[in-house]
């Protein structure tokens, strides 16, 4: 499995809990995979269907992702396709006639196709040996995502009943979990919950005193990577966006007010990488898989803990740090409330001003954001300190909040424990507030007895007596402070406290890199590659290689087949068709740069045992070439290219076989002539060299020639 790992997807290991997965699904059980976004779900499937003799179904909501994610296979040989309404009938046929045939190991559907007469007879017709289910979610209504058209997946199990079936999600709440489990008759499955901790992604909350200067500088400090941020309106996303370009910066807005068309081209230049910046409201993310997301901002407060871990989950799916910054204001909170109260249903409204106070609470935590995000979801985080939060990454100062906390504590007590924070806040900074007016509670003592905080600094304070337990929050809907016993306790013993102080974070702490120390130069003349090779062939760059591999690459600059496929993320199929590419690149820069190779620790190489081993495709050419056959005479024999029997000789010889080739040397006068030219090519890649000799020379000539020249 290891093998199969780093041949067809260029990795070294598996991800936790990958393996156990993978290994129950080839025993034919049913699984459930909880798993957070970018925990590499997708592995899970794909691995299995190159195993398993039958086709792997893979049922997927939408539509666009299905084509990026079959582009991902392709561009790993992996024979895969999909069958959706944006295809032809002609089109469909031949994938169905292709699938009929065992040509096809993956294929994507999505659950509308389901109810097609003509889909289920082509369901009968094929042997299915694996039926994924992508977003399992969406068959739960209690879930952010219902689709109507999962339920009919119910109807898969009558047609395969013996057929394993792996429901995959990242939604991680129990009664969802429990649902898809009744939905999809998954009651024998094996469970798999791996944690929600996504551990190279920074959380922040920063003060909103000048959030626009403060947006600015970090899109400024970040100019070459993509971001999301998340507003609250559809006008808010244009002007945003608006504003962010006459600044000269690369943004443009996504919501669901816009043109089809218009939205669906700002979602491609961002997954294409033309646009670096959208600036969205939450209905953008749900279509798109880009793994080098490095920020997601959210310039208004969010409704829930829920969306936000869910949008923030956008962030760094390749596993690179990446930053998810939330800009907090109580106005924002307050703003929130207003639409909350709109809401007629008095469940939902509760329901709705409970998870906005969570989200608040975040906002205004003294402690680890991370460990609060993943005790929400019921996860316990054992660590102290995350080194991935601002406040564990620099702790705010405390002071003596012992008179301040007494203060408030009185006047809610003053005041009956009948309100809010917000009126509480009005009574202690003696507003004029019509309301506390004709209660009668300017004759209060502790009316206007503060002076020293603003209404922002109170704010976080009581937040913090709440996360103390000091304070609770009560009521039917908007929340009422009360005290504790605790709180009682604290008031008639005049006890001592002490709690954080927020400053404006005004400088970010710089992300920490995976691989640091690599070649930023480098790095964005393999970028520029990528772009190239996948707007010449139609792919989102990520498709081509991922962030993690370039930034290897500029870090270990492997000019040879033997390290290049060592990277992460090359595997056979894409050393074969970008590694000469991208090699070469790296060549003329180390070349011009006077920089070696470096070896990549701890990597093994598949490659020499796969050469090595008995019956496999070079040991074939190997035979043939002990019969001291010609280059022509082994291509046609074998069914090869004449260039692919010399790659096969160069790894034969990398991989120390001991094989004697002296009987294809070249006539001495063209072996010198292309001797020359990659001498003064001043490397050892072909093309260069190709592009000086012209059409009197082939590829497997020059191929051949650098052979002898080693
Ligand atoms: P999910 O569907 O869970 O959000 P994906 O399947 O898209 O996650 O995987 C997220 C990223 O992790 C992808 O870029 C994928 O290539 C990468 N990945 C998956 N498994 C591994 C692994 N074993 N080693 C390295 N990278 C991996
Ligand atoms: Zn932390």
């Amino acid at each position: 499995m290891l093998n199969l790992l780093k041949t067809h997807f260029g990795f070294e290991q598996f991800r936790p809990l990958q393996e156990k997965i993978i290994r129950g699904v080839m025993g034919g059980r049913d699984g459930l995979v909880l798993m957070p976004t970018g925990g590499g779900k997708s592995l899970c499937f794909q691995l299995p269907a190159l195993l398993l003799p039958g086709l792997t179904l893979v049922i997927s909501p939408l539509i666009s992702l299905m084509k990026d994610q079959v582009d991902a296979l392709r561009a790993n040989g992996i024979p895969a396709a999909f069958i959706n309404s944006t295809l032809t009938r002609p089109e469909i046929a031949r994938i169905q006639a292709e699938a009929q045939s065992g040509k096809i190991k993956i294929l994507y559907a999505a659950p509308e196709r389901l109810i097609l007469s003509e889909f289920q007879q082509f369901l009968q017709k094929i042997q299915v040996s694996l039926i994924a289910i992508d977003e399992s979610h969406c068959i739960s209504e209690w879930g952010h995502d219902f689709r109507p058209d999962y339920l009919n997946l119910k109807m898969l199990r009558k047609i395969f009943p013996q057929v394993p079936v792996l429901a995959l999600t990242a939604t991680a709440t129990p009664r969802v979990r429990e649902d898809i489990v009744r939905q999809l008759s998954l009651e024998k499955a094996k469970i798999f919950i791996s944690s929600f901790n996504r551990p190279n992604l920074t959380y922040m909350v920063l003060g909103k005193e000048d959030a626009y200067g403060q947006l600015l500088e970090i899109l400024r400090e970040h100019r070459q990577e993509a971001a999301i941020i998340y507003c609250f309106s559809r006008k808010d996303t244009e002007n945003l966006a608006a504003d962010l370009r006459a600044e000269g910066l690369d943004a443009l807005a996504y919501h669901a007010g816009l043109e089809n068309e218009e939205r669906r081209s700002n979602q491609e230049k961002f997954i294409r990488d033309e646009v670096q910046i959208i600036v969205a409201t939450i209905a953008f993310g749900m279509g798109i898989d880009k793994p080098d997301v490095r920020l997601v901002i959210h310039y208004h407060l969010p409704k829930s803990i829920e969306g936000y871990y869910q949008e923030t989950g956008r962030a760094g799916r390749d596993g690179l740090p990446s930053k998810c910054i939330l800009f907090y204001s109580a106005a924002d909170a307050v703003k929130q409330q207003y639409f909350i109260r709109q809401i007629e249903d008095a469940n939902e409204r509760r329901n709705a001003y409970q998870k906005l106070e969570q989200m608040v609470a975040y906002g205004e935590l003294a402690t680890c954001r991370r460990r609060y995000l993943l005790e929400y979801f019921g996860e316990d985080y054992q660590q102290e300190k995350c080194e991935g939060c601002d406040i564990c990454l620099s702790p705010p100062a405390e002071f003596d909040a012992t008179v301040i906390s007494q203060k408030i504590m009185s006047a809610i007590i003053r005041t009956e424990q009948r309100f809010g924070m917000n009126y509480i806040i009005d009574v202690l900074l003696g507003s004029k507030n019509r309301n506390i007016l004709e209660r009668g509670h300017q004759q209060l003592s502790v009316y206007g007895i503060v002076d020293d905080f603003s209404k922002e600094e109170l704010r976080r304070i009581i937040g913090q007596l709440v996360s103390r337990k000091l304070i609770v929050k009560n009521g039917d809907g908007y929340p009422i402070l009360e005290l504790s016993p605790e709180g009682r306790e604290f008031l008639r013993k005049r006890e001592e406290i002490r709690l954080s102080r927020f400053a404006a974070v005004t400088k970010l702490s710089p992300v920490r890199e995976a691989e640091g120390g690599y070649d930023r130069t480098l790095f964005e003349q393999l970028r520029r590659l990528r772009k190239q090779i996948a707007d010449e062939q139609g792919v989102p760059p990520f498709v081509v290689f991922g962030d993690l591999a370039l930034q290897q690459m500029a870090l270990y600059l492997p000019q040879s087949e033997e390290n290049f496929i060592r990277i992460n993320g090359v595997g056979e199929e894409k050393l074969r068709k970008y590694g000469q590419a991208f090699m070469e690149v790296i060549q003329t820069h180390a070349r011009e740069n006077n920089l070696g190779e470096k070896s990549i620790p701890g990597k093994r190489s598949p490659m020499s045992r796969r050469v090595k081993r008995e019956g496999s495709t070079y040991q074939e050419t190997k035979k043939l070439v002990l019969q001291k056959m010609s280059l022509k005479e082994m291509a046609k024999t074998r069914g090869l290219t004449a260039s692919t029997i010399v790659s096969h000789l160069e790894k034969l010889r990398n991989a120390g076989e001991e094989i004697d080739i002296d009987y294809l040397q070249l006539p001495p006068a063209r072996f010198e002539t292309i001797k020359a030219a990659f001498l003064k090519s001043g490397g050892m890649a072909l093309t260069p060299v190709k592009e000086m000799l012209g059409d009197d020379f082939s590829y497997e000539e020059l191929g051949l020639a650098r052979l002898f020249m080693k």
